[in-house]
């Protein structure tokens, strides 16, 4: 007997069917003595076309509205899943975020979880009720719906995981677990045992969207084990804990890929104490992240300066960038939309060397340019042209020796 948190995400909750099967495997897990609390995405595909009517109705549209508006995507799948349940004559019952006690702080649409209440979910399981919670949604310290950012509802499982002191937090996904590369776009992916919590921290930053990077930052402060698994087979996942000692002798041990990259390019900004903080001051204040950075020196008391955003927020940021290369005299402004970021991630790496050349020579093999780089002891990421994403992830894959042996 143990206390269970289940998460099933948008694939599986897509339709009917698929919510009848979490049904089944909720009862299949219920009926073992388990108590069961189920958190739910909203069906595939809902959350894109409610930010699509959004817009419909306003270019930029409120972001309180725009919240209140997304969470009814996880409010649909969790009162189905709870009416199947008990039509098939078991006692549960759902809760949205606010019921469930998620309090965040005000950041509409990228809330953080500040607090979860326990009680009232504690109450319920205590009756041997099986408690279904909407995924990615919250309430603020004035009582207003907010969302958790793209991916949330894992960072709503894991944060009830951590504050009911669950057993397990199981994260029901469409593929059958963490792999060393993006299954769907590299065959030759291995399937993982088990990833530590740094390891999967650095996958998920970089790309890797099977956890929602939050989710696994909540696991490891609360040490909250998690198993990333399919909802469509009983196979064994990936087990993402602590720590993985195995993982040292490994220099790379992943390869990730991100397509939500943006770049921005200020051309002959004058080369003075303070036009950097010109630059990012405004950036920032808008509440984007900038990511990778780069400035050469040029002759002539000039310099140019590229950075890179989210893609969702290149809109914005340009608009900010051309008003601020108007004051500071930068000579023009451009962007890029069709550009993806590559890694190749290890904590084996810190002891080795080579690992640079040897993904620099294996872009370069394939004609593929890189546009931008960084680096930590950990990792190396490049930035190159969208359209060869899925051949860099791949020929990186084989030139690591992560393929899988047929
Ligand atoms: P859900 O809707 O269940 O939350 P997501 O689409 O958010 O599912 O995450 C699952 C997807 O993550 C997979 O379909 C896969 O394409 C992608 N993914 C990216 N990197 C990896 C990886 N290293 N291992 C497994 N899946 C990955
Ligand atoms: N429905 C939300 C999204 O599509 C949250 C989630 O699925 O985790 O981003
Ligand atoms: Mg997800």
């Amino acid at each position: 007997m143990a206390l269970i948190v289940q998460k099933y995400g948008g694939t599986s909750v897509a339709d009917s069917d698929r919510i009848r099967n979490v049904a089944r495997r909720a009862a299949k897990a219920y009926d073992e003595g388990n108590d069961l609390v189920i958190i739910l995405s909203a069906m595939a595909g809902v959350t894109d076309r409610l930010i699509q009517m959004a817009r419909e109705a306003a270019p930029e549209p409120d972001r309180r509205e725009l919240d209140v508006l997304l969470a009814t995507g996880e409010q649909t799948t969790v009162a189905l899943l709870a009416m199947m349940l008990k039509e098939m004559g078991y006692p549960a019952l759902s809760l949205l975020g606010y019921q469930a006690e998620v309090l965040t702080d005000c950041s509409f649409g990228n809330a953080r979880i500040l607090e979860v209440g326990a009680a009232r979910i504690q109450h319920h399981l205590k009756n041997r009720e099986i408690v279904v919670v909407a995924g990615f949604q919250g309430f603020d310290p004035r009582g207003n719906i907010t969302t958790l950012g793209r991916g949330g509802s894992d960072t709503s499982a894991v944060a009830i995981a951590a504050a009911l002191k669950a057993d397990i937090c199981e994260i029901y996904t469409d593929v059958d677990g963490i792999y060393t590369a993006d299954p769907n776009i590299c065959p030759k992916a291995r399937k993982l045992d088990a990833v530590c919590y740094d390891e999967m921290l650095n996958m998920a930053s970089l790309g890797a969207k099977v956890l929602q990077i939050r989710s696994v930052g909540f696991a490891k402060k609360f040490n909250v084990p998690l198993h990333v698994r399919s909802s469509f087979s009983e196979e064994e996942g990936t087990m993402v804990i602590s720590e993985e000692p195995a993982m040292e002798t490994v220099v790379v041990s992943a390869v990730t890929h991100d397509k939500d990259q943006a770049r921005i390019t200020l051309k002959k900004v004058p080369d003075q104490p303070g036009t950097a903080a010109k630059i990012f001051s405004p950036i920032t204040e808008a509440g984007i992240v900038v990511d990778m950075i780069i400035q050469n020196t040029r002759a002539g008391g000039q310099t140019d300066l590229t950075f890179t955003v989210p893609r969702s927020d290149f809109k914005k940021a340009m608009s900010i960038e051309e008003k601020v290369a108007d004051e500071i005299g930068a000579q023009e402004v451009f962007g890029d939309e069709n550009i993806a970021k590559v890694s190749v991630i290890g904590v084996g790496m810190r002891n080795h060397s080579g690992v640079a050349s040897l993904m620099f020579s294996t872009l370069a093999k394939e004609g593929i340019n890189i546009a931008m780089i960084s680096t930590s002891e950990i990792r190396i990421s490049c930035i190159i042209e969208e359209k060869y994403t899925e051949l860099a992830v791949r020929v990186l894959h084989t030139a690591f020796g992560l393929d899988r042996e047929d």
